[in-house]
């Protein structure tokens, strides 16, 4: 009795919700395995399993009724609210809706996509320059909805994935334009690293495992995770290595062991942690439909084009100079498929990202723009910050420009900008509350030089020098 009143419990609190609970022994959900025979409030087993757990039982021959475990050494019964503990804590999955079978064209609504001059509007009310790298990048996502929301049953016509290679130099924001384009288009993004991955079986994560970052991201929901993004970084670091003779495994390996899941397949994924083990539950995620973006700094890149280049021009009439492109800052504007190849990326990885475009290295302007114009830019934060102290948070154009060049020095793009400011503000977000009569702090380029303190003016008092 006390036990139906378990399974009613539970039943009642899984009702009405899109998730559904996974069979603690073989990982299928309910609507695949059946109803499900509740162990405790979390674990349970399907009909199946039970049943061949109790003919394993019976076919040894014991009578388990009669014996005394207690009294034999090395024996003891399971405790299931230790067992609870090692499961992980999402032991349910989103249920599939039961028309999505066969009719997954019809999930994704081409009408909610914006058109692309729209997602390149709201792109730039984020991300500073980079105008050509924003205008491809809203085409191919534009048309890769279309094409998700097409389907290609009608016509036979294919069209083709709008996988992406994005390559720009470190804090040129190539994460930053990925996220601010999940959150625009509202689908759910995972972002990995390519140095963590490896094939399966080596130490590292495998290959899939961003797709269980997806499906975490997407609340463990496979149709929304199914036409989401990818975001893997540092691509250039599987490259294979120029210049040697030795087959390097690696790199090569994991450009090979990507490929389906960039072309679309359909992968097992663990549900809740990186890798498949006993106790989590998996989940079958189709590719087809997910967005892929590759993104690296390509060092070295540069120099192929170069060499390219030089070759091209030594053949005319007109031999050019030699260090003709030394100087050229959009040199990497001019990368060719053929470079990359050069660079190490095989050829059947390089096809199934049709997309390639680069992202320009930010310049002085660029920086202090970064720091003021973006929605959601530090100086506003910062000044939001202050605001709730009701004080007012001003930079003079010549204290920006000191930060930027500041940043510049550092090589590591936009990057550096918000470690230089959260290290010259943290005095001044520590001395501010103080004092409740300050209003307004302005910061100076003699503040940013270490050469004077920044602008303090009272409420009601013209201004003063707090010594920095
Ligand atoms: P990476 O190209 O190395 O992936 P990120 O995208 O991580 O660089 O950039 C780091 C930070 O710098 C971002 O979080 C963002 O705040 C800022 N940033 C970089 N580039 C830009 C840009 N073009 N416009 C606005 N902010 C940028």
């Amino acid at each position: 009795m006390d036990t139906e009143n378990k399974e009613q419990e539970i039943e009642k609190e899984t009702e009405g919700t899109d998730y559904e609970d996974v069979c603690f022994v073989c990982h299928r959900p309910q609507s695949k395995a059946g109803k499900m025979i509740h162990l405790t409030k979390d674990i349970c087993i399907c009909p199946e399993c039970m049943q061949r757990t109790m003919d394993v039982m019976s076919k040894s021959g014991m009578d388990y009724s009669k014996m005394d475990f207690s009294r034999m050494p090395n024996i003891s019964m399971i405790n299931l609210s230790d067992l609870q503990n090692m499961i992980p804590r999402r032991q349910k999955v989103k249920k599939k809706s039961p028309q999505t079978d066969k009719k997954p064209e019809k999930a994704f609504d081409i009408r909610s996509v914006p058109a692309p001059h729209k997602i390149k509007e709201s792109l730039d009310e984020y991300v500073i320059g980079q105008e050509k790298a924003k205008k491809v990048i809203s085409v191919a996502v534009y048309n890769h909805y279309k094409r998700v929301a097409a389907g290609t049953d009608a016509d036979n016509i294919e069209i083709e994935k709008s996988n992406m290679l994005m390559i720009g130099p470190t804090g040129s924001g190539k994460t930053y334009l990925v996220k601010m384009l999940a959150k625009l288009l509202d689908v759910p993004l995972a972002i990995a690293d390519a140095t963590s991955l490896t094939e399966a079986g080596y130490i590292g994560d495998d290959i899939e495992s961003v797709l269980s970052k997806l499906l975490a991201a997407a609340d463990n929901d496979v149709e929304k995770a199914e036409r989401g993004i990818v975001f893997i970084d540092e691509i250039d670091k599987i490259a294979k290595k120029r210049n040697t003779n030795q087959r390097d495994v690696s790199g090569e390996s994991v450009q090979q062991g990507m490929l389906k899941l960039l072309e679309g397949a359909e992968v097992e994924v663990p549900v809740g942690a990186n890798s498949k083990n006993a106790m989590v539950p998996l989940e079958t995620i189709n590719t087809k439909n997910i967005l892929f973006i590759c993104g690296g700094a390509f060092p070295e890149l540069e120099n192929i084009i170069k060499e390219r280049l030089n070759k091209q021009s030594s053949i005319g009439f007109f031999a050019d100079l030699k260090d003709k492109y030394d100087n050229d800052k959009n040199l990497l504007r001019q990368v060719t498929v053929e470079d990359i190849r050069n660079f190490g990326m095989i050829p059947e990885f390089i096809g199934r990202l049709p997309i390639i475009y680069t992202l320009d290295a930010l310049d002085e302007d660029m920086m202090v723009r970064v720091l003021k114009e973006p929605k959601n830019a530090i100086l506003k934060q910062y000044q939001k910050l202050l605001a709730l102290d009701e004080v007012k948070l001003e930079f003079t154009e010549e204290a920006l420009r000191a930060i930027a060049k500041k940043a510049m020095e550092k090589d590591t793009g936009a990057r550096a900008l918000r470690a230089i400011i959260e290290d010259f503000m943290l005095d001044i977000m520590y001395e501010i509350p103080k004092d409740e009569n300050i209003g307004q702090v302005t910061i100076t380029e003699d503040y940013i030089e270490h050469r004077g303190g920044p602008m303090i003016t009272m409420r009601g008092i013209p201004m003063l020098s707090m010594q920095g």
